[in-house]
């Protein structure tokens, strides 16, 4: 009699990841209140770094604020072209984001999505299922590192936008908490090589 039982050679499951990307200063130029799609740019490397993202597997997200709209500067429809003018620079396909989170709170309004209000990342959390490790923010600024941590999520720093991010990690207290790297395509390549 031959012993049938299954072998150990079925396939892994990977494990679900996902990065919510920062707009203004991660994936595109910080113009403040940008509302003109003519004014969007692409950081240098951000195509290849995010592609690099997707090719492992890796949900793309967006997550943004736009307190433009709540103070009354321009609408979200502004908002809409910016972002359609982005995905069509990046060249990824038609939709190279799962969702995009735009809060168009003004600071003084109650805050729903504006970061560092987690909310959005809980959704994620809770609608695919990640384990928090497995899924980070990575942003220019500090809010977007506060997100994270509120969220008790992953978060990693591009210094590429206006503000000084590690004063502003430090005064969070949240310095010693995430890396902050000099471009995206590194702070994506932290991730992808994070053990999982
Ligand atoms: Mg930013």
């Amino acid at each position: 009699m031959s012993d049938l039982t299954p072998t150990d050679s079925a396939p892994v499951q990977q494990p679900r990841r996902g990065l919510v990307l920062d707009r203004d200063g991660t994936i595109i130029v910080h113009v403040p209140y940008l509302c003109d799609p003519a004014g969007v740019v692409l950081l240098p490397g951000v195509r290849e770094a995010l592609l690099a993202a997707k090719s492992a597997g890796v949900d793309l997200f967006v997550h943004s604020n736009q307190s433009g709209v709540g103070r009354g500067m321009f609408d979200l429809a502004a908002v809409d072209a910016c972002n359609r003018r982005m995905i069509e620079l990046l060249d990824m396909g038609e939709q190279p984001f799962v969702r995009i989170c735009v809060a168009s709170e003004a600071p003084k309004d109650p805050a729903v999505y504006r970061k560092p209000e987690p909310r959005f990342a809980q959704e994620l959390l809770r609608d695919f299922g990640y384990a928090p490790h497995n899924l980070a923010y990575i942003g220019d600024r500090g809010s977007d590192l506060e997100t994270a941590a509120r969220a008790g999520i992953g978060g990693i720093g591009v210094a590429t936008g206006l503000d000084d991010l590690p004063a502003e990690l430090a005064e969070l207290g949240l310095d010693k908490t995430f890396p902050v790297f000099a471009s995206l395509s590194e702070a994506v390549e932290h991730f992808l090589k994070t053990p999982l």
